[in-house]
């Protein structure tokens, strides 16, 4: 893929309707409530697009798996709730995709960055999804790739961006 000056905003929402069209043909019955904080102004940044959106639908993805395994348990009413948000912070600029799901204890938090790290059965994870996307992130785009979770909760993970092009 080549560097190209994007919207930050506009590649967020268009791998959000992917990701989401995607979850709804395999899974016909899942549904998400989407709230959506878009940052006015942002810088456009210079990023391999297509990296960033593989980036994108594996944290959607993620995010759909975690809240449908909180729904099949879930014994109080239960709404899957995503969170999309772009914000501008001090010389970058962060994407941060929330969900009400599952949430990961520490222990797994401690490793989900590793290649083959998985806790989905067999057929449903390869465990590559938050390896390759940590790589392309912070060794493609000179960036990070941030965590927050609470089990239970639910999690947040942040693309935070550098806002002056690289030169690689
Ligand atoms: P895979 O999705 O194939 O398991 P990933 O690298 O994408 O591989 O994720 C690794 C692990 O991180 C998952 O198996 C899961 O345990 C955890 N994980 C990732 N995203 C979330 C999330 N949004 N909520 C809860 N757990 C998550
Ligand atoms: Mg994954």
């Amino acid at each position: 893929g080549n560097r190209e000056w994007v919207d930050i905003n506009v590649l967020a929402k268009e791998y959000f309707q992917i990701a989401y069209q995607g979850q709804r043909a395999k899974d016909k019955d899942f549904t998400a409530e989407l709230t959506t904080n878009f940052g006015a102004a942002l810088p456009r940044l210079e990023v391999i697009p297509q990296e960033i959106g593989r980036v994108l639908l594996n944290l959607y993805t993620n995010a759909f798996y975690a809240v449908r395994q909180k729904q099949k348990t879930a014994v109080t009413d239960y709404t899957p709730r995503i969170t999309l948000e772009t914000c501008l912070m001090d010389g970058h600029t962060q994407i941060r995709v929330g969900d009400n799901g599952t949430g990961m204890a520490e222990s797994v938090k401690a490793k989900i960055f590793q290649p083959f790290f998985t806790t989905k059965p067999t057929g449903e994870g390869t465990g590559l999804g938050l390896s390759l996307s940590y790589d392309i992130v912070t060794q493609g785009h000179g960036g990070l790739l941030l965590v927050e979770s609470q089990v239970g909760n639910g999690s947040k993970f942040i693309i935070e961006l550098p806002n002056a092009s690289m030169s690689i």
